[in-house]
């Protein structure tokens, strides 16, 4: 169904939705896609499934990275055509009801999902892909919905034998959930972060790890054999063939990111040739990776939500003077004690600077990683006290915001 012959309800909902995510921008409160998805939604209960109808849609859900797969399987997918999507992280039905009404007709869509909303945007977008990236917990009181999501996604999934899979062939939570789908195409980026992924879902045996390999110890679930791999600076396609991937994002977390784009694209009929180029055109994603220059200082910003972002953020961070940022209000998670499980040895050696609601946390955290540091009260001091160069932020969610508007205040 085109928008052209959509119910005139669905119409009316639609340019409702519009009209108000660009009167909320207009009054300076943010995008306005929250807003005006709200608003279509409460006119149209349905307009999801509506706006949906007609496109090729591509789902992209996980706990990390999801926000930088859409951005490269966006940019991947637009050698096809006009792809709509939500580039402004609104993963929930509001944010992707008014991505796709903002858009208009586009024959294709690339949409972020956040993970307990994945099995109601399935049945209401009927998707031709959907690429599963990594279960871990976001915070540590929620621990227990890993196992509960990886059963909730397995049980929508096997409901949906005609989307096509891509899936994290190193989460073994992620290869169970996708275990009854027939068409999965496996990539394989490394599983930095284990913790949460050592009990078999399948069977509550222990699951062990050896060379990049992993199998369950009670029953036939193990690690499938991937088609797309990363490999030194490129990604290995299905065919053997290996390209180079020139990334503006930083890290091996993004070249994995990279692979499962091209997977993506692949599912939808594009070579890596073609899709390859595409993904050097993806720079900073919603601030995050963002370069600013201030007082002969180059500070690039990353955010880290919970502990396997952690891991990952050491990883992407040059061996320079670093400031770690830790809040503890709402929208990071109360409870900092999930900072006992992420080793902070990386940091030896390098400058390191902490301040944040939390900086005592971390302070108890860093001394029993042997890891010397500075108390900074404000951004400001932390320039100030850095040599020109290299400053890199590794701050989570709130802090992270502090951050970016204390150095829109300053621009
Ligand atoms: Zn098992």
């Amino acid at each position: 169904m085109t928008q052209g012959n959509m119910p005139l309800r669905a119409k009316v909902a639609t340019q409702v939705s519009r009209t108000a995510a660009a009167l909320s921008r207009a009054a300076g409160r943010g995008d306005g896609s929250v807003i005006g998805g709200w608003i279509g939604l409460k006119i149209d209960p349905d307009l999801l499934e509506h706006l949906a109808a007609g496109r090729a849609i591509a789902l992209v859900s996980g706990t990390n990275g999801k926000t930088t797969t859409t951005r490269l399987t966006a940019a991947a997918l637009g050698v096809l055509g006009p792809v709509a999507t939500n580039s402004f992280g609104a993963n929930m039905p509001t944010g992707h009801t008014s991505a796709l009404a903002k858009a208009g007709a586009t024959p294709y869509a690339v949409l972020e999902v956040d993970e307990h909303y994945l099995p109601q945007v399935i049945e209401e977008t009927r998707p031709r892909v959907v690429a599963l990236l990594n279960l871990s917990r976001d915070q540590l009181d929620r621990a227990k919905e890993v196992a509960m999501m990886a059963q909730l996604w397995r049980t929508t999934l096997a409901k949906h034998p005609e989307v096509a899979l891509v899936a994290n062939a190193d989460d073994p939570m992620i290869v169970w959930a996708a275990g009854n789908s027939p068409t999965v195409s496996w990539f394989s980026a490394g599983q930095r972060w284990q913790d949460d992924s050592w009990v078999c879902p399948e069977c509550g045996s222990t699951i062990e790890r050896q060379d990049g390999q992993w199998w369950c110890t009670g029953c036939p679930l193990r690690r499938p054999a991937p088609q797309w791999v990363v490999e030194d600076d490129g990604v290995l396609d299905p065919s053997g063939a290996w390209h180079l991937i020139r990334l503006q994002l930083p890290g091996r977390v993004n070249l994995g990111n990279a692979a499962t784009a091209l997977a993506v694209a692949a599912a939808f009929g594009i070579r890596p040739l073609q899709a390859v180029p595409t993904l050097s055109s993806v720079a900073s994603v919603a601030g995050r990776y963002a370069q600013v220059d201030r007082d002969g200082r180059n500070i690039r910003l990353l955010l880290a939500k919970n502990p396997a972002s952690w891991l990952e953020a050491f990883d992407m961070a040059d061996n320079a003077p670093t400031l770690l940022s830790i809040n503890a209000r709402d929208p990071d998670g109360l409870d900092t004690s999930w900072l006992f499980d992420v080793d902070f040895a990386p940091l030896r050696g390098r400058q390191v600077l902490i301040t944040g609601d939390r900086a005592f946390d971390l302070a108890v955290r860093l001394d029993v990683n042997d890891v010397p540091f500075r108390h900074v009260r404000s951004f400001g001091e932390a320039i100030a006290s850095v040599p020109p160069g290299r400053l890199e932020v590794i701050a989570n969610y709130t802090a992270f915001q502090d951050i970016r508007a204390e150095l829109d205040r300053v621009n």
